[in-house]
């Protein structure tokens, strides 16, 4: 019954309070089932869970990851497939942190779940989560091996210069305070696309990756390396985001605490949760923003202001990072979609060779596509993200490795 699915790998995504899932074959790319379990914790969880072009939601009460994983599971056998017999090459599993310790996709085992425990210093909100969606895995799938890929792997290599904050050296030293960055997974697939559509060698092409979605981020990447990005220790530094203030003058949050009287957790959540869009203008869905701009909102269009002054400023610094820029490349649901946060981010940069097409901006598409004019000297470029397939397809190369 579940032939369709040998081979295929199970991409897991554990937030605080969600799981989001894909069955996928990495090689043909088919997604055989998705979903999301949401508000994991409370009482009024729910799941969606798409299968053979069926979509269906229910509410339940979800307690903890182990719960959702097994009523996935179950959502799974109604629909023919037994995940636990089916053939699952792996469980690819998203880790935000890796630290300096992982900056490979990695086989999980005893060893390696300790080694993330420990890193969690650094990501308190996230790595405790993926964890739990590890754990749950492993009780529920423990004949299909589970593999980590983490979000910083990819800037692992990032320059010294470009990871290090000015900060007391032996205190950064003791505590691994230096910038990682996040998203890696979308970097690097993204990346990964362009000089093929540009007829170059990876190794010649010099470009900026942008991708803004609820969480966002900008890298610099020379011939497949990165040699800068925004987000740093946390995902907290650099762009605007939906919830989250990205950069800021650390004396603010001094200010918070000493004279607003805040505590670090009250902190925690002004920046990372109810900043950004949000705390602008009370909505951190772009679409919504947009609308309200349409209808005169001066709190929204305030909010979105700031949101292209912040990407302007880090395409400027990227340029002059890279010296010489190829590509400029847009992803993610703001990136794919918001053809006026294209052309406002790049609006006006024909001294540099940055024309994007009005007419090519504004078509829709769900696939890879120039945007800039022929005569542009700068590619601009949209280029669909695919996390969860990038995940599926390193787990499924660990396994290959192993086997
Ligand atoms: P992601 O985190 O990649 O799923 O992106 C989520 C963000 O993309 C949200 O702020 C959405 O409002 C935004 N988004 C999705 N579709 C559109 C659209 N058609 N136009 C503008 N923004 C969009």
């Amino acid at each position: 019954m579940s032939d369709h699915v040998a081979g295929a790998v199970l991409v897991l995504n554990a937030g605080s309070s969600s799981l989001k899932y894909q069955l996928v074959h990495p090689d043909t790319e088919v997604v055989v089932a998705e979903g999301i379990a949401e508000r994991i914790g409370d009482h009024d969880g729910s799941i969606t869970h798409e299968q053979d072009g069926e979509k269906t939601t229910e509410t339940l009460e979800l307690p903890d990851h182990l719960t959702a994983i097994r009523r996935v599971r179950e959502l799974f056998a109604s629909g023919g497939i037994d995940l636990a017999s089916a053939g699952l090459s792996a469980v690819g599993h998203r880790v935000v942190h890796g630290g300096r310790t992982f900056y490979h996709p990695t086989l999980i085992d005893d060893h390696v779940i300790g080694e993330i425990r420990r890193i969690s210093s650094l990501a308190p909100l996230h790595n405790p989560a993926n964890l739990t969606g590890i754990e749950a895995a492993r009780e529920m799938l423990p004949d299909v091996p589970s593999v980590a890929v983490f979000d910083t792997a990819f800037f692992h290599g990032l320059p010294e210069a470009a990871a290090t904050y000015a900060i007391d050296r032996g205190v950064a030293k003791l505590h691994a305070i230096r910038r990682y960055g996040f998203h890696g997974t979308s970097h690097q697939y993204v990346s990964e696309q362009v000089p093929p559509l540009l007829g170059k060698e990876p190794s010649e092409v010099h470009q900026i990756v942008l991708h803004l979605g609820n969480g966002a981020s900008a890298s610099a990447i020379r011939g497949g390396d990165p040699i800068d990005t925004s987000m740093g220790m946390t995902p907290l530094e650099g762009l605007v985001m939906g919830t989250r203030s990205g950069d800021i003058d650390p004396g603010v949050v001094l200010h918070l605490h000493r004279v607003v009287k805040l505590d670090a957790d009250q902190i925690d959540a002004l920046l990372n949760k109810n900043s950004g869009l949000k705390g602008l203008c009370g909505e951190n869905d772009f679409r919504s923003v947009t609308e309200r701009i349409e209808r005169g909102d001066e709190a929204a269009k305030l909010a979105y202001d700031v949101y292209i002054h912040r990407l302007r400023r880090y395409i400027g610094a990227y340029m002059i990072d890279l010296g010489r820029v190829d590509a400029i490349t847009f992803t993610a649901g703001v990136g794919e979609n918001a053809a006026g946060v294209r052309a406002d981010a790049l609006a006006g940069l024909e001294n540099y060779g940055i024309v994007v097409d009005p007419d090519r901006n504004a078509e829709r598409s769900r696939t890879a596509r120039r945007i800039s004019t022929d005569d542009s000297a700068v590619a601009v470029l949209v280029v669909p993200t695919n996390e969860e397939l990038a995940i599926a397809r390193q787990a499924a190369e660990v396994v290959g490795e192993r086997a």
